[in-house]
């Protein structure tokens, strides 16, 4: 049966514009692949773009990629420009903006990158750039220099390239336990090639847990087949994190494709970036989060948006981060707050403000609801020679 715009999930009522498409089509992800909108006649077919978003994609051809699917262009709103799916994939003029501090590079991938692919920035763990290409160029990508930038990219990523050098360099370290596949994202690969380089990772007897960032669940879920999720499950400890931004891109295709990871032993967590006029408000923020628990997927993280050179009009202050943080902490189940981060040159760093202060009395605590209390005794604890 052809699918309806009315049918099938919430999200159906902001598709007013979606041709009915045979559900064999609509859950193959290579049509998707195949069709993904890469032009305004394309992305008119979806939704009414604005003279700005036109004159953006005109500007930005030839500087940033743009593609999207269209499962992720069914989420948009038509007529809403301000749609949070559609500001995420539709290019807009502020990417030409230079704002003062933009880098290309702010996390650093080039001073540690090691190999063509590798880059080791832990001491324990790595991660692989193992492709350029995504299903959808999220217009905030912290590696835009990599992915979406047409100049910009520093590494090969043909399906036919060894892997070599990349898997030699971390058997040569045994300190590495923890390998990140990331890009670009992996599941851009068909299968056979991802799994020549999961299995050359688990060849190497140190390399404890093999972690994929991916934002297909979100962008694509299609892609998340039985015979992928079976294949990964070949190679466990396998991870996955995933990176939805926004409650409108839970969709039952996202909670599908979950489940499928999850049955097949592969834990989901999520990384949300906070975007300015996407998700920097509380409400959006306590929804996201306890949607994706409803879905099994466990907030991870919440990163602060980098000063990315094409990204920076996307950027919050702090403070607005730590007021949504606020808005989570006791507001909602504890393991459903994500860690507030910023990513940085020497890492990542916890950056949400803390829940207590050092005073004369001892700690002064203070809970979600700001009622506070001191506790003596947490920081004077017993001696070893009282505990005898
Ligand atoms: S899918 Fe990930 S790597 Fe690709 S553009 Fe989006 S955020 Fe960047």
């Amino acid at each position: 049966m052809p699918r309806t715009p009315a049918e099938t999930d919430a999200n159906a009522r902001f598709t007013p514009n979606r041709p009915e498409i045979p559900e064999s089509e609509w859950n193959d992800w290579r049509w998707h692949m195949r069709r993904r909108i890469t032009s305004v006649k394309k992305a008119q077919q979806w939704i009414r773009l604005t003279p700005e978003e036109e004159q953006a994609i005109d500007k930005l051809a030839g500087k940033y990629r743009w593609s999207v699917t269209p499962y992720y262009a069914s989420l948009m709103d038509p007529n809403d420009p301000t749609c949070p799916v559609r500001q995420q994939a539709i290019p807009a003029l502020g990417e030409l903006v230079e704002f003062t501090g933009a880098e290309v590079d702010p996390v650093g991938d080039m001073f540690y990158r090691k190999t063509n692919r590798v880059v080791h920035k832990y001491p324990d763990r790595v991660i692989m750039l193992i492709t350029e290409a995504c299903p959808v160029y999220c217009r905030h990508c912290t590696r835009k220099f990599h992915t979406t930038d047409v100049g910009g990219s520093y590494f090969r990523d043909n399906e036919g390239e060894s892997f070599e050098e990349d898997l030699r360099y971390i058997a040569s370290h045994p300190e590495i336990r923890d390998v990140l596949l990331t890009g670009g994202d992996p599941l851009s690969y068909r299968d056979g090639k991802l799994q020549e380089i999961i299995s050359g990772l688990r060849a190497i007897p140190s390399v404890q847990i093999i972690r994929i960032g991916s934002r297909f669940p979100v962008l694509l879920p299609q892609r998340v087949t039985d015979e992928l999720c079976e294949m990964l499950a070949q190679y466990h400890p396998i991870w996955l994190n995933t990176h939805f931004n926004h409650p409108k891109e839970i969709t039952q295709e996202s909670a599908a494709a979950v489940d499928r990871l999850l049955r097949h032993g592969i834990p989901v967590g999520n990384q949300t970036v906070l975007l300015r006029g996407i998700n920097d408000d509380v409400t959006t923020m306590r929804t996201l989060m306890t949607e994706l628990l409803n879905i099994r997927v466990r907030p991870y993280y919440l990163y602060h948006c980098d000063n990315v050179t094409g990204v920076s009009h996307f950027m919050t202050s702090i403070e607005k981060g730590w007021e949504i943080m606020e808005g989570l902490q006791g507001h909602i189940t504890g393991f459903g707050v994500p860690q507030y981060v910023l990513t940085t040159r020497i890492g990542k760093i916890p950056i949400a403000q803390p829940y207590f202060s050092r005073t004369h009395e001892g700690l002064l605590l203070r809970n979600y609801r700001g009622e506070e209390m001191v506790v003596d005794d947490a920081i004077h604890p017993i001696t070893e020679r009282d505990a005898q």
